[in-house]
């Protein structure tokens, strides 16, 4: 029999184990060019990794050695000044120890009176600022963007899905209800449709314009002939920032149609949001504050450790109305612990909370905002940058006009047909991975394979840019030569 407990039976040799883990963590992320490029985990770790577990234990300090050596050393990547695949944010590192505290406070953040409760409405306060929404606004931390659009989707199917769709779900609906995105708007929106019970078909994917913003002019065409075939209309979604080019939808003119509609007005502000901390993106972004809802993520473009959305809802009273549902075991009341300033449960999915909202809150007490919005804007530079550095070689080709932080482009092979064209640039990314030179990631522009970098890297210098622009033409040249031998 094993005398094991959960609990430390020497509480100075479980600091010593917490010191060496935070000493290893700084190790990685304090030297990102040497420790944290992206490379594949190799079979004989992740044969370790995957080990089934004993009975007995090997020890707190055996199994701290375990995860320095194979955990840290086969991250993301997103670590690593070169990384800019998928949106994937760099952790800014006050945050991490945020993040730490709240791992050891074990805080469940679910409604009743403790700290945690008001330091994340300071962080939603604040996000309620930076949108320029009214004080009646509320909001909540969640996993991401994809949760944030299913909370504000919800609220939207609620508040104009018709009477009775709480009580009666959508099976008391004859017309089908109709949400209006643009074609270039994130598989999350589709999915939390799904999950609404609406169906993929209740989404009308709307064209795009050249730039990749959503076609005004096609979007009222759909509303006018789906309200004569008899379907409801209940929501338009714009996109600040489109996840495939970074387009930005034309947020005032949304706003316009729909309060000319009667819609919900919901906005994917998943990469764009914390750009408004700079001139140039509250120039862009310009009527996001008249969206009746918002999904942002902090762990994206505002550098926080995963995992780190937010949704907000400009009318006071809506998300509850959508989200809350009583419970006599979580009835406030008596000035108890039950008693806190806001019924977090009641406003979403998740009764248990985490602490997210302590990594913000700390990062943005730390730091204050300045340094959140020069990070963002040197973000915005290098985009530009990128974009005329792509543009001005004949070798390579800007596949969308770049308004935000997302860049994407491919080597040029006027001899090959479309297809080889597209498997080469396959190839360049693939080995621009693996050989460790950079990690952007693909995607489809316009049904031409492009490579793709989202830049929400706090780390990244003009000279990694220039690094990936000479490693495309390169690799191009060389592939192209080894298919050719
Ligand atoms: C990443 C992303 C999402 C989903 O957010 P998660 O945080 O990954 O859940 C939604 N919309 C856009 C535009 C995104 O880039």
């Amino acid at each position: 029999m094993s005398n094991e407990t959960l609990e430390p039976r020497d509480w100075d040799a479980f600091r010593a184990q917490a010191h060496r883990a935070v000493d290893a963590l700084v190790d990685h992320i304090g030297s990102p060019r040497e420790q944290a490029g992206w490379r594949p985990v190799p079979p004989t770790v992740a044969a370790r990794l995957r080990a089934p577990f004993s009975a007995k234990g090997v020890g707190l300090e055996a199994a701290l050695e375990d995860a320095i050596y194979d955990v840290l050393a086969y991250p993301t990547g997103n670590a690593h000044p070169r990384f800019w695949g998928w949106v994937i944010g760099s952790g800014a590192p006050a945050a991490i120890v945020g993040d730490l505290i709240a791992a050891g406070l074990n805080a469940n953040n679910f409604g009743s009176e403790q700290s945690a409760a008001h330091v994340e409405l300071a962080v939603i306060d604040w996000a309620k600022d930076l949108l320029g929404y009214p004080a009646e606004a509320t909001g909540l931390l969640v996993s991401g963007g994809s949760m944030a659009n299913l909370a504000g989707l919800t609220v939207a199917r609620n508040e104009r899905g018709g009477p009775g769709v709480r009580e009666e779900g959508l099976s008391g609906h004859t017309a089908r209800l109709m949400v209006y995105a643009s074609q270039e708007t994130h598989s999350s929106v589709r999915k939390a449709l799904e999950l609404l019970g609406l169906g993929e078909r209740s989404l009308s994917l709307v064209p795009v314009l050249a730039d990749k913003t959503i076609d005004m002019g096609a979007l009222r065409t759909a509303i006018v002939r789906d309200r004569e075939l008899g379907r409801r209309p209940i929501a338009l979604v714009g996109n600040a920032g489109t996840v495939n080019t970074g387009a930005v939808d034309p947020l005032a003119a949304l706003a316009d149609l729909a309060a000319a509609e009667k819609l919900w007005f919901h906005v994917d502000g998943a990469i764009g949001v914390p750009a408004l901390l700079t001139a140039r993106g509250r120039e862009l972004l310009k009527g996001i504050e008249r969206a009746d809802s918002v999904a942002l993520d902090l762990h994206k473009w505002l550098y926080m450790p995963y995992e780190c959305g937010m949704v907000l809802v400009r009318h006071g009273g809506a998300q509850r109305r959508a989200f809350g549902v009583p419970a006599p075991y979580l009835a406030p009341g008596g000035g108890g612990t039950a008693d806190g300033p806001f019924a977090f449960n009641d406003h979403g999915v998740q009764l248990s909370r985490g602490f997210k909202a302590l990594k913000v809150w700390l990062a943005l007490r730390a730091h204050g905002t300045q340094p959140f919005a020069a990070a963002i804007d040197a973000n915005l530079d290098q985009a530009q940058r990128l974009a005329a550095r792509i543009g001005a070689s004949p070798e390579l080709e800007l596949l969308a006009p770049v308004a935000l932080n997302v860049v994407v482009w491919r080597y040029r092979a006027p001899a090959l047909a479309p297809d080889a064209l597209d498997a080469l640039n396959r190839r360049i990314l693939t080995e621009m991975q693996t050989r460790g030179i950079a990690v952007p990631s693909g995607t489809l522009v316009d049904g031409c394979y492009a490579l793709r970098a989202a830049i929400t890297n706090h780390r990244s210098t003009d000279a990694d840019f220039d690094a990936v622009v000479e490693a495309t033409v390169a690799l191009g040249r060389e592939l192209t030569r080894a298919a050719a031998a």
